[in-house]
């Protein structure tokens, strides 16, 4: 399965994402996590990095295709099939994946878009904050990746609903219970054929 998981920041992409990892043995390749990491090493990846995801900016294009291509080609098993949290954000991100897979893995299955009220996703990193140490939790911070989402990734659902792969999960309730439903969406699109009612 070749999946993009879409949501605004506190959406629980990251937890959601690490559970359909596990169940469908795909590797989850988030681009928050590959920065954080390269920003906690000091590399000048990370070093190029840093101000934009304290400041809650969107790292600029050409610095995410360049990792993300890299860690495309480096570890991705086509027959295994991959979930991307966290990327792509922006109509160039979009594009260049279409691109990419089109000369490797082929199209993509589906793309997770998971749907959260904004106040409780403001709640949401308020308590994440107190729980872990990100770099990027701060209230005003928090406040500034929201607008991004919505200013130059909310549009990419648009993108997607025209290529007919976009998949909206109601991302309210606990995380079992949306991880319920996105399995319920995902069976779907490994078995379409299985389609209640059809
Ligand atoms: P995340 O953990 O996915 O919310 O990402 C944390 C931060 O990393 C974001 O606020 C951005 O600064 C940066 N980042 C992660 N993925 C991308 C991407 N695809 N494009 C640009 N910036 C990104």
């Amino acid at each position: 399965m070749r999946l993009v998981l879409l949501g605004p920041p506190g959406s629980g992409k990251g937890t959601q994402g690490a559970r359909i990892s596990a169940r469908h043995g795909i590797p989850a390749i988030s681009t928050g996590q590959l920065f954080d990491r390269q920003i906690a090493a000091g590399t000048p990846l990370g070093r190029r990095a840093e101000r934009y995801v304290r400041a809650g900016e969107l790292v600029p294009d050409e610095i995410v295709l360049d990792i993300v291509g890299e860690r495309l080609e480096g570890s991705v098993d086509c027959a295994v099939g991959f979930l991307l949290d966290g990327f792509p954000r922006t109509f160039p991100q979009a594009e260049a994946l279409d691109r990419m897979l089109a000369v490797t893995c082929g199209p993509l299955d589906a793309v997770i878009d998971l749907d959260v009220d904004i106040d409780e996703v403001l709640d949401r990193i308020r308590r994440r904050a107190r729980l872990e140490d990100r770099l990027d939790d701060t209230e005003d911070t928090a406040r500034r990746r929201m607008k991004v989402f919505a200013e130059e990734t909310a549009p990419l659902r648009r993108y997607y609903q025209q290529a007919g792969l976009l998949r909206t999960i109601d991302g309210a309730g606990s995380p079992d219970e949306v991880a319920e439903r996105i399995e319920a969406v995902l069976a779907d699109v490994t078995h379409p054929e299985l389609r209640l009612g059809g």
